[in-house]
C-alpha cells in the first residue's frame, strides 16, 4: 500500500509528538535516531511544530540522549512540547460544578490553573446559567485565545455528531447543542468528550506501557472506559464501560437513569452514603466522617455488599470483553486501602481470567489533565487518518 504524502506527514507528526510525550524532552537528532526518520524530514516537521507553537525549544546544559547529538548542529538545545504557553481550553462539566483549565500541550499533572463555577440543581433554565457563567469564567482566564476547547461530559456521548444523547445525572444537557454554546464564546473547535474516556486516556498517557484496561471510576457516578490496543473500544453505538447501571438483584433503589436497582445507587458517593446512614444513623452524614469511619472499622458488611456488588459487574465486563487488567480511580480512593484490597479481591473471584492467570485491580489518581491533552493531540493536532481514503 503506498501512502499519500499528506497521509505519511501526519502519521510522521504524530509519530513524533508521541515521543515527546514519553521522553519528555529529546534533541532534533535524537528525535530522528529514535523515530528512524531522516534528519532533514525530522528536522521539517520540528519546524512547522515549532511555528505552530507545539513544541518548544529550551537551553539544557547536557543533552538528555546522551550527548552524542551535540555536535549536530544545536548544542545544547533541546525540544520539548510546548509548556509556557496553553493550547487547549478544557472544559469538564459536572453534576453541579463545571471547572475551566487552560491546557499546554506539554501539562502532564493536575497542577494546572483552574477557574470553576456551579449551576445548582434548581435552577429554572440551567442551560442558560450555565452559559452566562461560562461567559463569566472566561474573562477570568489569562489565556484568550485558543486552538480548541475539549469539552468533557458525563453520559451516553455521540463523539461524532456532538451530541449528549442521555445524561442519567445532567438531564438538562441532554439534546443540547453545547459545542455551539461554547463558540459563542470562543469561537474554535470544540470536541465533545465523555468524561470517563477522558480519564481512561489520560491513565493510558501515564502509563503507556498498558494497553489494555477498563477504567472505572466512582464520584457521584460510576462509569468506566475500555481502552484496548492504546484506544477508546470502539463500538457500534455511542455506548460502552457504563457499568454504573447494571442492575444489581433485591437492590430497590431509584437511579437517575430511570431504571431501580443500578449498582451506581449503592457505590457512588451519594449510595455509599445513604447506606452509611442506614447502619449509622445517628452518625454524621458526609463524605469526610466517611472516609474517617472506613480507616477506623474498614470494610464492613454494609461496605462489602456494596462493593461486592459493583465487582460483580466489573468482573463479567472483564469476562466479557477479555481483559484483565482494572484500574480503580476516584472516590472509593479516598476511602481507607483496605476498600480497594476488598475490590481486586471481589473482582479476582468473578473474573475466569483468575483462575489460572492474572488479575490485576489497581487504583490511580485522576489523570484528567493528561487525558484531554492527549484528545485534543489525537484529534486536532495529528489526527489519525483511514488508511483506505483515496489518495
Ligand atoms: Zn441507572
Amino acid at each position: 500500500m503506498t501512502l499519500h504524502p499528506v497521509h505519511m506527514g501526519l502519521l510522521n507528526k504524530r509519530a513524533l509528538i508521541r515521543q515527546l510525550q514519553k521522553a519528555g524532552v529529546a534533541s532534533r537528532a535524537g528525535l530522528a535516531r529514535s523515530l528512524g526518520m531522516s534528519q532533514p524530514t525530522a528536522g521539517k516537521i520540528v519546524d512547522e511544530l515549532l511555528a505552530d507553537k507545539i513544541l518548544e525549544e529550551v537551553e539544557t546544559s547536557v543533552a538528555a540522549d546522551g550527548g552524542g547529538s551535540a555536535q549536530l548542529g544545536r548544542p545544547g538545545r533541546q525540544l520539548q512540547l510546548n509548556r509556557s504557553q496553553p493550547s487547549f481550553l478544557g472544559i469538564q462539566l459536572g453534576i453541579q460544578e463545571t471547572q475551566l483549565v487552560e491546557l499546554p500541550l506539554g501539562a502532564t499533572d493536575e497542577n494546572v490553573r483552574q477557574i470553576t463555577f456551579e449551576v445548582p440543581y434548581i435552577s429554572q433554565k440551567p442551560a442558560a446559567v450555565w452559559e452566562r457563567e461560562l461567559r463569566a469564567a472566561a474573562k477570568k482566564l489569562r489565556a484568550k485565545k485558543f486552538l480548541c476547547v475539549l469539552l468533557s461530559v458525563p453520559g451516553l456521548v455521540d463523539e461524532t455528531a456532538k451530541r449528549i444523547l442521555f445524561s442519567p445525572n445532567i438531564h438538562w444537557t441532554e439534546g443540547l447543542d453545547l459545542p455551539a454554546m461554547v463558540r459563542r464564546i470562543w469561537n474554535v473547535p470544540v470536541l465533545l468528550v465523555q468524561e470517563e474516556r477522558v480519564l481512561a486516556l489520560g491513565y493510558h498517557a501515564n502509563h503507556p506501557e498498558h494497553e489494555d484496561f477498563f477504567l472505572v471510576d466512582f464520584g457521584d457516578g460510576v462509569g468506566g472506559a475500555v481502552i484496548v490496543g492504546g484506544k477508546p473500544l470502539a463500538s457500534p453505538l455511542p455506548i460502552s464501560g457504563e457499568l454504573g447501571h447494571t442492575p444489581v438483584l433485591g437492590n430497590r433503589r431509584k437511579c437517575g437513569c430511570g431504571a431501580v436497582g443500578c449498582v451506581e445507587t449503592l457505590v457512588s458517593t451519594r449510595g455509599l452514603l445513604q447506606s452509611f446512614f442506614v447502619a449509622y444513623p445517628k452518625k454524621k452524614n458526609d463524605w469526610v466522617t466517611l472516609i474517617k469511619h472506613s480507616v477506623e472499622k474498614g470494610v464492613e458488611p454494609w461496605l462489602a455488599q456494596a462493593l461486592d456488588a459493583a465487582a460483580v459487574a466489573i468482573a463479567g465486563a472483564l469476562n466479557v470483553l477479555g481483559l484483565r487488567r482494572v484500574v480503580i480511580t476516584g472516590a472509593l480512593m479516598e476511602l481507607a486501602p483496605s476498600v480497594l484490597e476488598h475490590l481486586a479481591e471481589a473482582v479476582k473471584k468473578g473474573a475466569m481470567w483468575a483462575r489460572f492467570g492474572e488479575v490485576e485491580c489497581v487504583g490511580a489518581p485522576r489523570h484528567r489533565t493528561a487525558g484531554l491533552v492527549a484528545v485534543g493531540i489525537d484529534r486536532l493536532i495529528a489526527p489519525e487518518t483511514k488508511h483506505t481514503k483515496k489518495s
